[in-house]
């Protein structure tokens, strides 16, 4: 990770991470957490050292997506991140307490990403996945302005609405200069149970991912489709990639694009 103006010691938890690449999206609600669980859960089965900082703030879901009730515990002045699934986890939720209220202002954001990079102890990570806050906010200005970020992937679905947000969070990583490594688009389409192989509804249209990558020259990483397994393995924390299989295969292949 490069070390932007923050102080040695503010860093210390994240020094020897390698890369910390973030997951973000345009709005709420078209998968970006469960694509950062899947991301980095697969990373792990192709063999790296792998951890998540759950830094959406708003909706903290990733401990429930990877099946953490515990809370972490401290050492030596530095909290140790909780693992699951050989992937080290540390979120917003945990710090606050389940079903805790608070209000994420700008200050309060900025003191708890201090934490999470000063305090907890990562170690030596070949990748920490960030799941930002969605869309373009207070929360996420200050999380990408105050994380070190080698890269961004963006996450939207193939519908107008969604791909229009996301233009605005691509012109925010561009910006703050931050490389985008490119589109992943979620719920592409659902196949039709019991049917052939191109027997496809395009529930939320088509096409969006490619014009977004398209128009701003960037890659898309993946189509991931409605699949009901993926939303269980959310739902019950056991996430589809810490099985490798046909549907969780389009995990492990943005995984190895990731890696490349
Ligand atoms: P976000 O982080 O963008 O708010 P989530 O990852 O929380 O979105 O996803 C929203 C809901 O949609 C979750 O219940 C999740 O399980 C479900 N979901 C996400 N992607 C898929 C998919 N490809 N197929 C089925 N359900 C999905």
């Amino acid at each position: 990770a490069k070390l932007f103006g923050q102080a040695p010691s503010e860093m210390e938890g994240i020094k020897k991470v390698k890369r910390v690449i973030a997951v973000a999206s345009g709005k709420g609600g078209v998968g970006k957490s469960t694509v950062s669980v899947n991301l980095a859960v697969a990373l792990k089965g192709l063999g790296k050292n792998t951890g998540i900082l759950d830094a959406d703030f708003h909706g903290p879901d990733i401990p429930i997506m990877m099946g953490i009730k515990d809370r972490p515990l401290g050492s030596k002045g530095m909290l140790l991140p909780l693992e699951k699934y050989g992937v080290k986890v540390m979120s917003t939720a945990t710090l606050a307490g389940e079903g805790v209220p608070i209000v994420w202002r700008g200050p309060l954001v900025n003191k708890a990403i201090k934490e999470f990079l000063g305090k907890v102890k990562w170690d030596d990570l070949d990748f920490l996945i960030v799941d930002l806050p969605p869309g373009t906010g207070d929360a996420t200005i200050t999380v990408t302005k105050s994380i070190p970020l080698d890269g961004v992937i963006v996450v939207t679905t193939p519908q107008k609405v969604a791909v229009s947000d996301v233009r605005r969070a691509i012109g925010l990583f561009k910006t703050e200069e931050i490389p985008i490594l490119g589109i992943v688009e979620n719920m592409s389409y659902l196949k039709m149970p019991g049917g052939s192989e191109d027997d496809i509804l395009d529930i939320f249209g088509s096409g969006g991912g490619e014009k977004l990558a398209k128009a701003f020259q960037i890659p898309l990483l993946a189509k991931i489709p409605i699949d009901p397994q993926i939303r269980i393995g959310g739902d019950s924390g056991e996430p589809i990639s810490a099985k490798r299989d046909e549907t969780s295969e389009v995990f492990f292949t943005l995984a190895q694009k990731v890696i490349e």
